[in-house]
């Protein structure tokens, strides 16, 4: 696996790999690296001849500096767990090198990224993803690149400004990975303190409650509600909590129809997200 540091340098290598007829598939990431992101190397791996890591704790995307500074950095480690899941090409650019002197330009997305993460962490939040989403999607020039489910409301917002901007790349995604215990993996996770972690499963737990309420008939509100009281049961309390249209983000209305169970909150001083789909429920006729 190569390591880059510069667009001019990364353009020459993929450039010269897709000459060679081979597909490239991208993973953008912020480092940490855990079982969530390498699950996204490898389904690049599989469906690609050449796979590109990017590595960027993108600044413009933290509404918040002191979450900025304590984001966990270990480009050793994250390089060889990259390599070990089959990355070819490390792209992992300093800050000058993505936000020039005098950088002035942004992508705002409109819509989608409004309520929810947009609403919480402020509207330069998801600016600040799409603009960089936008600036790696192409210097890498890949074919496919991949997102995870995890963050979803990110996918929608990157799915948004791939067709809106025409860019010429498929987005896929894959599947949250969880701890053994239910904890959606998360680059944030290892700084909850001991005490915090068993608190950390009630995002969890809300989502479920959420799904159990619909499957036994609650509307999208109560449902919603029900979640709410069991993260207060486990003393956690949500910022949101909501069942939302998975492509609008807007709240769901019609549960005959995919929704998409969402939740935010701070265990201790670390915030946390996690979702998850819920599937409509197959009429069933009472036994006459
Ligand atoms: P990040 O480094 O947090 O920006 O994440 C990079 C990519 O990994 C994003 O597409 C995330 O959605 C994805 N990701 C993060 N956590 C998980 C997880 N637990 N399961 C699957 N994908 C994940």
């Amino acid at each position: 696996m190569r390591v880059i540091r510069t667009v001019d340098e990364l353009r020459r290598e993929v450039g010269e790999a897709r000459r060679s007829g081979q597909r490239v598939g991208f993973v953008p990431t912020m480092g940490a690296l855990h079982e969530g992101h390498l699950s996204l190397v490898s389904a690049a791996r599989a469906a690609s001849g050449v796979v590109v890591v990017s590595l960027f704790v993108n600044p413009t995307q933290f509404n918040d500096q002191a979450d900025l500074a304590a984001y966990p950095r270990d480009e050793e480690r994250d390089a060889a767990l990259a390599a070990g899941a089959g990355a070819d090409i490390l792209f992992a650019p300093g800050v000058t090198e993505m936000y020039p002197d005098g950088y002035a330009t942004s992508v705002h997305v409109r819509g989608v990224s409004e309520p929810l993460e947009g609403a919480h962490r402020g509207a330069s939040h998801f600016d600040g993803v799409a603009t960089v989403v936008t600036k790696l999607l192409v210097a890498v020039a890949p074919d496919v690149a991949w997102f995870g489910q995890k963050d979803a409301q990110q996918v929608a917002v990157v799915r948004r400004l791939v067709t809106d901007l025409g860019l010429p790349v498929r987005i896929e995604t894959a599947p949250t990975v969880r701890e053994p215990d239910g904890l959606a993996m998360s680059s944030r996770n290892m700084r909850l303190t001991a005490a915090d972690r068993p608190r950390a499963l009630a995002l969890k737990a809300g989502l479920d409650a959420v799904a159990e309420a619909v499957a036994s008939g609650a509307d999208p509100r109560g449902a919603e509600a029900h979640g709410v009281d069991v993260m207060r049961e486990r003393g956690v309390e949500p910022e949101y909590l909501a069942l939302v249209d998975p492509g609008s983000f807007a709240p769901a209305t019609d549960l005959a129809l995919p929704s998409l169970a969402v939740v935010a909150a701070k265990v201790g001083d670390v915030r946390l997200i996690d979702n998850l789909p819920i599937c409509p429920q197959p009429h069933t006729e009472e036994p006459s």
